[in-house]
Order: C-alpha cells, then sequence, then structure tokens
C-alpha cells in the first residue's frame, strides 16, 4: 500500500473515531445528566445501578476510543517520520494483513500477544 492510500485510510479512521469520541461524549453526559435528575441511590435503585453500569460502560468506550485517537495520530507521525509500519517494541516489519486490518497498530503481532498476556 502506498503512503498516500495508508494516510487516506488513517484519516478516515481519525474521522470515525473522532464522531465516536463526540457520540460516547453526549451519551456520557446524557446518563450522567438524567441520574442527576432523579437523584439516584446506586445502591438501592435498581436503576440507579442500571445507570452507574451504563456509566462505567461508556466511560470505558470513550477511554478506548481516545487511546485508539492517539493511536491514530502517532501513526500518521509515523507515517511523515518514515517508521510507519514498524513495530514500535522490536523494530521488526509488521505484517502487511496486520496493518490492513489495524491501520493504527503499532506492534507486531508477536509483541501485541506478548503485551496483551
Ligand atoms: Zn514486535
Amino acid at each position: 500500500m502506498s503512503d498516500d492510500a495508508i494516510r487516506r485510510d488513517l484519516l478516515a479512521e481519525r474521522e470515525r473515531t473522532t464522531a465516536q469520541i463526540a457520540d460516547l461524549g453526549r451519551q456520557f453526559d446524557a446518563i450522567v445528566g438524567s441520574a442527576e435528575f432523579d437523584s439516584v441511590d446506586d445502591e438501592h435503585d435498581p436503576d440507579g445501578a442500571t445507570i452507574g453500569f451504563e456509566r462505567a460502560q461508556t466511560a470505558a468506550l470513550l477511554d478506548g476510543a481516545r487511546h485508539h485517537l492517539a493511536e491514530v495520530d502517532r501513526a500518521l507521525e509515523r507515517l511523515v517520520a518514515g517508521t510507519y509500519g514498524v513495530c514500535e517494541q522490536c523494530g521488526d516489519v509488521i505484517a502487511p494483513e496486520r496493518l490492513a486490518a489495524r491501520p493504527a497498530t503499532t506492534t507486531c503481532i508477536r509483541c501485541a500477544t506478548r503485551l496483551n498476556n
């Protein structure tokens, strides 16, 4: 894949992720807002527990999306620096199939597996 094609992919990914963050942010605000209006008691009100769960879940998704956005930005920087497609951990070339599936990845499959364990 050419650098231009990769950049296009990454910019599209960036746009999707930014939209997702905005979406999740609105969801999160809505959950927090509804909790405030009901002045729920997380422990005794079953709805409160659900809201607490939704809030935690949305916060986790939001965290993940923000992390992913940072990853995409780093991938774009790496593209400019000429280090795109090289594993940050071991310096090996990242398999093209892996980059095609996850354009923003910064590690080869071996290191990714190792880091997750
Ligand atoms: Zn590696």
